[in-house]
């Protein structure tokens, strides 16, 4: 009739002590005894609060802390940002004509003046480390990299690079799981190297006269 049934917040579940917490806490100074019987409740129960930054969060080695990029392995592609859902990373190159070496033609290649990702934008999604054709970019697990500025929070190349030597390493492959590819790609190219005579060092003997 008084409505008891929808006195308490519906997070809390229904229940005899929480009927009987709500109609001490409508006397006089039943909030102060409703409150005592949560710490009471509560003083025994193992602490799930951390205190950081004195102590440092147990976090999964593969936790989307940073994205860290490796540059050299960057051909300047552009999958990652025409991918990016955000449009958070900017990158600008210039073309370099590499002179022609042993009668070839010259080359092009791209160089990389730019990238940058803004992770006041960046949402974590991963995206552009999925599409990234060149393994140029990884997750690091780093997270303290909050700034007064937001304009702080773009890092440029130099900083993306930085953040490489907090990359961890590759898992081990599960024991029972194939071999990669590239392994046996390796040791078929090693067995073959090995069933092919040895060519004597230096040039070839001339013919006889
Ligand atoms: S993690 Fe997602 S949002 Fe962030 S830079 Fe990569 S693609 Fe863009
Ligand atoms: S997808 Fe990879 S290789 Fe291509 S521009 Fe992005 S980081 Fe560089």
């Amino acid at each position: 009739m008084c409505g008891s049934t929808n006195a308490a917040p519906s997070a809390f579940p229904s229940g005899a002590s929480y009927a009987i917490m709500g109609r001490v806490g409508r006397l006089p100074g039943g909030g102060l005894a409703k409150g005592l019987a949560v710490t009471l409740r509560t003083m025994t129960r193992r602490s799930i609060t951390r205190q950081y930054p004195e102590v440092q969060p147990d976090l999964p080695p593969r936790s989307r802390g940073v994205i860290a990029l490796f540059e050299e392995n960057c051909t300047v592609c552009m999958l990652c940002a025409r991918e990016c859902p955000d449009w958070c990373i900017y990158i600008d190159s210039h073309k370099e004509t590499l002179p022609a070496e042993g009668g070839g033609r010259a080359r092009t290649r791209n160089i990389l003046d730019r990238f940058a990702i803004d992770f006041a934008l960046c949402m974590y999604c991963g995206i552009c480390i999925e599409v990234c054709p060149f393994d140029a970019l990884f997750w690091s697990p780093e997270f303290e990299y909050a700034e007064y500025d937001i304009a702080e929070l773009t890092h440029e190349k130099e900083r993306l690079r930085e953040w490489m030597w907090t990359v961890p390493p590759p898992q081990a492959h599960d024991p029972s799981a194939e071999p990669p590819k590239e392994l046996g790609a390796a040791e078929k190219a090693s067995a073959r190297n090995a069933r092919r005579p040895a060519s004597p060092p230096g040039p070839a003997p001339e013919a006889d006269a």
